[in-house]
């Protein structure tokens, strides 16, 4: 019995039983006969020739099975004019089965794709992550949930990757991701077992998780362990880190009272900082600007972004208005709707208003992705973003001085990459004495520049053996 349940409700007034299905398929081709754990589970399907016949509608099956064809509109667009060949790999059903303890979560595919998946927390989710993939779903799909599953949704999350997401009732484990190629009348699946877990086992391994997770459009089929989050670039696996001096050219950001500027200041220092990221030989490294010129903000975000950076990083110097006092110290930002406090939000103030003295047109960004998508890959990159904000903080309070309240968020346009982790330091502020000499000393730069290139290795650090979850 390697028959899997169709839940996807996909007929049109077609014949529907409840048939018995096993839990698992097995997880080789070819191999029948139901697996460990193999729970029998009731559920609500399609008859087989349907679901066959809604994979012939989609990808264009052997012949045979375009009998039914007719009979199973199943939501899915009309191909028959359409031309052989997909340029993308086509998903044309999805399911669950399993209940409370164990859930399997299984998608159809005109084609073996790579995967990869991991898991989210607040609210408990698992990420697939996927190369560029077609969705002909039942409109329905992933309305409804099933044992650890409550829902799940799926779409392009940027081009040339796509990722569904699963929101899940509680915290999970990865127990098996794979994909399987077509055969024995089976179309190509992707295969996802979850299984119940604990708070603290889910966030020990989604920590993990995190620093190895793999984009896919760049995915290797089998990245070595301990190898650094892929987005890499063909023939270098190394991650890329994009190293962004604020202000430039036109917009010369903060100026003290001595006349030094922040683009100056931020510009040299995120030099030495792109040089020791370098030395390292563990990094790729890219800039925005090496010179004196101006970039908007939104052309930052979209360099890191086509490229793919695995971190951004843009590099500031603040000031506190005269008659507001003195403060001193470093700070890091990360990306939130509401600020942190008063003085966050009068800085991403400050800091969005670039474009404006460069007289630069906001354009909107060019709408490749869907809002929602934008906003959920958003989300999960603000866990990756924050993570990196602490260990920074931890790394640069060793050798420089810290804010009173070194962790702060607003809502800075540079930092909106949706799939890219970032931060914004601001290394002091140049309108304190000590803080813009500090500023201005090499030693201090580059202990200061030390720590940073510290966090990023702790951030990256190779996962720890045998803790893996995910594709075996
Ligand atoms: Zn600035």
């Amino acid at each position: 019995m390697a028959r899997e349940p169709s839940l996807a409700g996909n007929t049109h007034g077609g014949s529907r039983v409840d048939i018995e299905v096993p839990l698992t398929v097995p997880p080789l081709l070819g191999v029948e006969g139901a697996q460990k754990g193999a729970g029998f589970v009731a559920v609500r399907a399609a008859i087989l020739t349907v679901a066959i016949a809604a994979l012939a509608a989609a990808g264009g099956l052997p012949h045979s099975a375009r009998a039914a064809e007719r009979t199973n509109a199943a939501g899915l667009p009309a191909k028959a004019d359409a031309p052989k060949g997909d340029l993308f790999p086509v998903a044309t059903d999805a399911r669950l089965g399993g209940d409370d303890s164990q859930t399997r979560f299984v998608v159809d595919l005109s084609r073996k794709v790579d995967m990869a998946a991991f898991t989210l927390a607040d609210p408990y989710r698992v990420v697939i992550d996927l190369p560029q993939v077609t969705f002909q779903l039942p409109a329905s799909a992933g309305e409804k949930g099933r044992g650890l599953v409550k829902a799940f949704r799926f779409g392009l999350v940027m081009q040339g990757g796509s990722r569904i997401v699963i929101d899940t009732k509680g915290p999970v484990r990865i127990e098996k991701s794979f994909t399987l190629d077509a055969g024995d009348g089976q179309p190509a699946r992707l295969v996802l077992d979850l299984a119940a877990s604990d708070r603290e086992t889910f966030l020990r391994n989604m920590a993990l998780d995190s620093r190895t997770r793999i984009t896919p459009a760049h995915r290797s089929d089998s990245g070595p362990a301990g190898a650094p989050p892929a987005r890499t670039a063909a023939g270098d696996p190394r991650p890329l880190i994009v190293i962004d001096p604020g202000h430039g050219g036109i917009d010369n950001g903060t100026k003290a009272a001595s006349g030094e500027m922040e683009k100056s200041i931020v510009l040299d220092f995120a030099l030495m900082l792109r040089d020791k990221l370098e030395q390292s030989g563990k990094y790729r490294v890219a800039m925005t600007r090496t010179d004196d010129t101006f970039v908007p903000l939104e052309e930052r975000v979209r360099f890191a972004r086509t490229r793919q950076a695995a971190l951004f990083m843009s590099i500031h110097a603040d000031a506190v208005p005269k008659n507001e006092g003195e403060a001193q110290g470093a700070s890091i930002y990360t990306l939130s709707e509401t600020a942190s406090d008063a003085e966050a939000a009068r800085l991403a103030e400050d800091e969005n208003r670039a474009d404006v003295i460069a007289g630069v047109d906001l354009t909107s960004e060019p709408n490749d992705v869907a809002d929602i998508l934008i906003d959920l890959a958003q989300r999960e990159t603000k866990g990756f973003s924050a993570q990196f904000a602490r260990t920074l903080e931890g790394e640069m309070k060793k050798v420089a001085r810290m804010h009173k309240h070194p962790m702060k968020s607003a809502g800075f346009k540079v930092l909106k990459a949706p799939d890219v982790p970032s931060v914004l330091v601001e290394l002091g502020y140049m309108s304190t004495k000590d803080d813009l000499k500090q500023l201005m000393s090499g030693p201090w730069r580059s202990h200061t520049a030390d720590s940073i290139v510290q966090a990023v290795d702790t951030f990256f650090a190779p996962r720890i053996a045998g803790t893996t979850a995910g594709a075996n």
